[in-house]
């Protein structure tokens, strides 16, 4: 990782993502530590001493991407038993309660930290068990995380006892409160896995150490059942009846939401996960994000778990996000490129309520950026680079990442993390999850050589 007091950027083509949505040409960027001092069209001279250049060589620079929702502990379980009927409950967290452990979790969200900076991500929020391994590895990694212990109403991994997930946090909380890149949080798992009672009380506990909150919301149709019959209600005015809805929460998925539901989350500054590719791949629905666009509603894109997205970086999500919002609505302009690239930015900066320090490339700001390789044949020509980036671009075309000013990926090399170590922790897990006699029950497919 190199981390130098200056860092300029030069011969880019940069979006900035601020407010006027200016985009320059030839532009450089100098970062004096971390923060961004100078963004401009044109050359800015070297200021004297110790200094990083970085040529863009006339590739796309803009913020860094933001992952609004993400499992990284479940990255060693990418491909098993995709499609299965109620996955979530038959599969999940039985697979959970056997292997997942403080030592798989920090492999996996390592594994899944190199992911993301590979695909550009340099901020995202996760929800798992074991948060304080995955705390450790995005300390490793160096990606800003905003990071929410799960609580659920039975047994989990990381506690014998039912809502156990609360003690933990509040441990968690402490132990990582006013770190600069990590920000513990609390995430109540979903309002059908969480009582009122322990929803209150993971809420007040994230309003007295004044952290964010997450869930899961209107994702299930279990869930929109259950709630319509039990209470006569949505579960967001559900929430909202119990009061737990602010501008500290982050809901991720919102699949199933009417006018009056859009109307709350507006209300109470709710920012909203939006899961695209997990979506679509569960055959869930698809969200009314226009919508709660046009109502000013602060939207990010999410990966969702890589059991659920399976890839985990943004930009792999921005196409999807607009070619689906558009098809349901057999419009072309239902959600143009620049909209999309806004929630995969400063959007979702604003759902996640950190827009004041990251997000855009503007003075001030802290300096997570992404530099663009345009070199492969689909980034060419570039006419409009919002399209290019939408429609053209992959993962691999990220040359270069920064957050808060430090090089964590350069010329798609990172120096800081032993990627085969990593990987040879995860091959030990996958045989491990092979060898599960749970899973042999359940009757997966799991097609691999026989020993
Ligand atoms: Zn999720």
């Amino acid at each position: 990782m190199t981390e130098k007091k200056h860092v300029l950027i030069k011969n880019a083509l940069i979006l900035t993502m601020n407010p006027r949505k200016d985009v320059f040409y030839g532009g450089s960027i100098l970062i004096e530590d971390g923060i961004i001092l100078k963004v401009q069209p044109g050359e800015i001279s070297l200021p004297a001493g110790d200094i990083q250049v970085l040529d863009a060589r006339g590739g796309i620079v803009m913020p860094g991407m933001i992952n609004s929702h993400t499992h990284l502990g479940m990255s060693f379980f990418r491909s098993l038993a995709d499609d299965q009927k109620d996955r979530l409950r038959r599969v999940l967290f039985p697979l959970e309660k056997a292997v997942v452990t403080d030592d798989l979790v920090y492999w996996a969200s390592l594994h899944s930290y190199t992911e993301m900076i590979q695909g550009g991500v340099t901020t995202l929020f996760d929800m798992y068990y074991f948060e304080d391994a995955v705390a450790r590895a995005a300390r490793k990694a160096g990606v800003r995380s905003i990071l929410g212990e799960t609580v659920v109403y039975f047994p989990a991994p990381d506690s014998p006892r039912e809502y156990g997930g609360i003690g933990y946090a509040r441990e968690f909380i402490q132990q990582w409160k006013h770190q600069d890149l990590i920000t513990p949080a609390i995430a109540p798992h979903a309002p059908y896995t969480v009582d009122g009672d322990h929803m209150k009380e993971c809420y007040e506990l994230a309003c007295r150490e004044e952290v964010p909150m997450t869930l899961h919301l209107s994702e299930m149709p279990f869930e929109m059942e259950h709630f319509q019959k039990d209470y006569g209600m949505s579960p967001i005015a559900y929430l909202d009846d119990l009061g737990v809805l602010d501008s500290r929460v982050v809901a991720a998925h919102c699949i199933f939401t009417d006018d009056p539901d859009r109307q709350i989350l507006k209300k109470r500054g709710v920012g909203v996960a939006h899961n695209m590719v997990a979506n679509i791949k569960g055959a869930k629905g698809v969200a009314a994000i226009p919508e709660m666009l046009e109502l000013g509603i602060p939207v990010g894109l999410g990966s969702d778990g890589p059991m659920s997205g399976n890839t985990q970086d943004v930009i792999s999500l921005m196409g999807y996000t607009t070619k689906f919002h558009k098809f349901t609505r057999l419009d072309p302009q239902a959600m143009p490129p620049e909209s999309v690239v806004e929630m995969a930015t400063i959007g979702g900066a604003r759902a996640l309520h950190i827009a004041d320090r990251v997000g855009s490339l503007e003075i001030g700001k802290e300096a997570d950026i992404v530099i663009m390789d345009h070199s492969s044949p689909s980034m060419f020509p570039v006419y409009d680079p919002y399209s290019v980036l939408v429609y053209g671009a992959s993962p691999r075309d990220v040359d270069t990442v920064l957050v808060k000013g430090r090089i964590l990926m350069e010329h798609r090399e990172i120096l800081h993390l032993d990627i085969p170590e990593i990987r040879g922790k995860g091959q030990e897990y996958f045989e491990k999850v092979c060898s599960l006699p749970a899973l042999k029950d359940l009757g997966l497919k799991i097609i691999r050589p026989e020993n």
